[in-house]
């Protein structure tokens, strides 16, 4: 196991591997740009390393900086974290080249999967359902294009193979506006992503996002931890996710699994991942991988008392996976909301001084933040400063208790987006439960014409 591992992240999650190095009796380095130089998780690092300012391209995104803060400090490995440089095949190459252990899947993994089309073409191969359409990149000719777009049938929607962050998408209804729309997809990815190519899906109207979390280790054994529902969202960002998906029957969950896992042992995948599909009509749609850990992991931690990120250590170390899928056991239902230094309904961001902090807690409350009173949110980067998480031994105690934490919760000095998480743990239909990744926006819209 490492001696040292250097954590190239911020915020919550770089706090959160701090505490999972700890417990695994790991020395850990931080490394932080000047607008986090205050923050308590770069205190309680045993190291830091200042890499520059707060801006991302020169600090969390400055490869040869990171790496020479692992060769200064004689860090064994680096941990990237999620978002910065978590899914960039380079930085996976040259961390390994330097002679550093990459806490994530191997630079083709990345690539691989980076590039969606080449993803699809992985999944079809592995026998992982995905969404109809083109089966390649889109052809130049027009003709073709039209011709696809027919088998298809509209709606359709056109995606850059390079995409991500939710841009880089486009729908189209009627035969007379796709050129138009493929010509301006392929100009926005050239410039946004450097790589024009796009392709084409059904356009699904009322899907749930579903994905399963899985952990494989260098030694082909692959394994899934069930499925979480994260179709609360807005402008494609998840603001609340829950495992296991309500309403969803657990043999249709298992079967995508199991293909899942398989597919992780085909492809040769290290580590943790996840497998995001759209679920509509009681069929899964693969649309693209994520090879890191997520945003969302709790929730699953929550319910197999499986910590993902010591598993991410591990495996990267060379071990092997301490347990088979059968081993697997989930217990109840758990829930998060992301909090956001936002206006709740404008969405506009408020960094700034937090001057009153007091987290909820009690049974079944994790609190995974690295905000405290008088923290200063800095302007410069994502505006989630936490995420609440509750678990309970069915999804109504698992939602009693995120009304109760949210209504403990209080932060003052910025906004927050607290109150959307009041109004949405009290929506009928999210108690229901099974809404679609349309509900959120369609409900904000409506709250606002009203
Ligand atoms: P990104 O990498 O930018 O997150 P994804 O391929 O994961 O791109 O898609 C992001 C979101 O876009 C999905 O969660 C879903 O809301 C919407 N989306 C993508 N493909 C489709 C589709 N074929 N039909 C309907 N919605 C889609």
């Amino acid at each position: 196991m490492f001696g040292k591992v250097l954590i190239a992240n911020r915020g919550e999650i770089a706090l959160r591997i701090q505490r999972a190095c700890r417990e695994m009796g790991i020395r850990t380095v931080v490394v932080y740009s000047e607008a986090d130089a205050q923050a308590k998780y770069v205190k309680l690092a045993d190291e830091s390393v200042c890499i520059g300012p707060a801006p991302s391209p020169q600090s969390y995104l400055n490869m040869a900086a990171i790496i020479s803060a692992a060769e200064v400090t004689d860090a064994e490995a680096i941990h990237p974290g999620y978002g910065f440089l978590s899914e960039n095949a380079d930085f996976a190459e040259r961390v390994e080249k330097s002679g550093f252990v990459f806490i994530g899947p191997k630079a083709d993994s990345i690539r691989l999967m980076g590039d969606k089309v080449s993803a699809k073409q992985a999944m079809v191969k592995a026998g992982v359902p995905t969404v109809p359409g083109s089966p390649d990149a889109l052809p130049d000719d027009p003709k073709e294009v039209v011709r696809i777009a027919r088998e298809v049938r509209y709606p359709v929607i056109i995606k850059a193979s390079g995409g991500g962050g939710g841009r880089g998408m486009r729908v189209v209804h009627t035969e007379a506006a796709l050129i138009n729309a493929v010509n301006l997809t392929r100009s926005e990815a050239q410039a946004a992503f450097g790589n024009p190519t796009v392709y084409m899906e059904k356009f699904l109207e009322q899907p749930r996002h579903i994905e399963i979390q899985v952990l494989a280790d260098s030694h082909r054994n692959a394994v899934w931890l069930s499925d979480r529902d994260c179709s609360m969202q807005r402008r494609h960002q998840k603001i609340i996710e829950e495992a296991p998906a309500p309403g969803i029957a657990r043999r249709l969950v298992e079967r995508i699994g199991e293909r899942c896992a398989d597919a992780c042992r085909k492809i040769g995948y290290r580590g943790a991942g996840t497998f995001e599909f759209l679920f509509e009509g009681g069929s899964f749609y693969f649309i693209e991988m994520n090879t890191r850990v997520q945003v969302e992991h709790p929730v699953t931690e929550m319910i197999t008392g499986i910590d993902i990120i010591q598993e991410q250590i591990r495996v990267a170390s060379g071990e092997r996976l301490s347990f088979r899928q059968r081993d697997i056991v989930l217990r109840g239902h758990a829930i998060e909301c992301r909090i956001n230094a936002e206006d709740p309904f404008t969405f506009v961001p408020s960094p700034g001084r937090i001057t009153a902090y007091h987290p909820a807690g009690g049974p079944g409350v994790r609190v995974d933040s690295h905000a405290y009173a008088n923290y200063f949110v800095p302007p410069n980067y994502d505006s989630m400063i936490g995420k609440l998480i509750t678990h309970g031994g069915d999804r109504a105690q698992a939602l009693a208790r995120m009304r109760i934490a949210l209504s403990e919760t209080v932060i003052e000095g910025i906004k927050t987006n607290l109150p959307l998480h009041r109004q949405l743990v009290d929506d009928t239909n999210f108690i229901a439960g099974g809404t679609s990744i349309h509900y959120l926006e369609n409900k904000l819209a409506a709250l606002k014409n009203a």
